[in-house]
């Protein structure tokens, strides 16, 4: 029987990577060929990165798949993929390319397999405009783990932007029987709150300045240990990263401020207060990050089940809107978005 390819415009919606590594996903799992053209052609450097090729690379391992145009700067790949096989996977990825999401890219794959994977990465770990390691540990982990998978997220050290330097490993166990969509519609109260500051290789008076700030906006106090300072490992940085944890009986979420050389201390601190508040005002039980990355799961969860499933979010990004788009071009699924009362809805069907 010929299978249809899975045809891609790179620059659509959103236009970075996301629309490749979902691609690559819906292109392990379906087994369709997926052809994508116009890749990242609206960025200043269009075409294939190095951590995007870094996800190709990962995705043709897993797989054992084909690809053709896969060199940098290129605006066009195919990818033909093969059979997914489970077991143990190392990634190293160059120039610290971020290893979460290399892993984003393979786990819809291994997350579907018949046995464990193990998956070693090192690279990134808190990189610009990727999630950080925190946020998969707290906040997707725990919702890919509610559809009936295992995923197990080991931090060996962590890696800053540009030096990278940094390892991880995922224990990725499949349960194909149990694999079940879940509906998030609520947050739900809220449990415990706290803020963390890392600043490995930099100045000491950098992190309790950021959590001096934080405590200000957030009302957290050092005393009530809702502000902390974690221990860094060797050889770890240089860095800087502000992290907040929310964490709700139904979902936890992460939120992330790198530190960045023009930028001081307290205006790291008062840009994640701004985040954690955008997220407050809303009912959303997703925050906008979170509501992106977590529609690929829940779809395949609903594409192997039959049954629709729904989630709630703080608001529609670029990303959550593109990735809608590309999950429904490559699988028979439905992805509505309607706003309800202080959020959006996300809703998934089979089609
Ligand atoms: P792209 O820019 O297309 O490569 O996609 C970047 C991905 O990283 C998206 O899924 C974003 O939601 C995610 N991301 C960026 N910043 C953060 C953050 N601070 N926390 C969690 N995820 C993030």
């Amino acid at each position: 029987m010929k299978v249809h390819s899975l045809n891609l415009d790179g620059s659509t919606g959103e236009g970075g990577g996301q629309i490749l590594r979902t691609g690559l996903a819906l292109s392990m799992v379906t087994g369709r060929p997926l052809h994508i053209t116009r890749i990242r052609a609206g960025r200043p450097k269009p075409g294939l990165m190095r951590q995007h090729l870094a996800c190709v690379q990962a995705a043709v391992a897993v797989c054992g798949g084909r690809a053709e145009g896969a060199e940098l700067n290129s605006q066009t790949l195919l990818f033909t993929p093969g059979e997914v096989r489970s077991g143990d996977y190392r990634f190293q990825i160059a120039t610290a390319g971020s290893c979460l999401l290399v892993l984003q890219t393979v786990l819809p794959a291994l997350m579907l397999a018949e046995a464990p994977s193990k998956v070693e990465l090192m690279g990134g770990t808190h990189n610009p405009m990727a999630p950080p390691f925190d946020f998969l540990e707290r906040a997707f982990a725990p919702l890919v783990r509610r559809l009936g998978v295992g995923l197990e997220l080991d931090l060996k050290r962590r890696g800053f932007f540009p030096a990278g330097g940094g390892e991880l490993v995922a224990h990725i166990a499949p349960d194909p029987q149990a694999l079940a969509p879940v509906d998030v519609q609520e947050r739900g109260p809220l449990l415990d709150a706290w803020g963390e500051a890392l600043a490995p290789g930099l100045a000491r008076s950098i992190a309790p300045r950021e959590l001096e700030t934080l405590g200000q906006r957030m009302g957290w106090t050092f005393e009530a240990g809702q502000l902390r300072q974690p221990p860094t490992r060797q050889n770890e940085g240089p860095g800087n990263a502000l992290l907040a944890t929310l964490e709700h009986a139904h979902v936890t979420e992460v939120f992330c401020q790198l530190g960045e050389r023009s930028l001081s201390a307290e205006q790291v601190a008062k840009r994640l207060a701004n985040e954690i508040r955008t997220y407050q005002r809303s009912h959303g039980a997703l925050g906008p990050h979170l509501a992106d990355q977590w529609m690929l799961p829940l779809a395949l969860a609903v594409w192997r089940s039959g049954r629709a499933a729904s989630y709630t979010c703080t608001e529609v990004t670029l990303h959550t809107a593109t990735n809608a788009q590309t999950i429904a071009l490559g699988l028979p699924l439905q992805v509505r978005i309607i706003p309800v009362e202080r959020a959006m809805r996300v809703e998934i069907a089979p089609a």
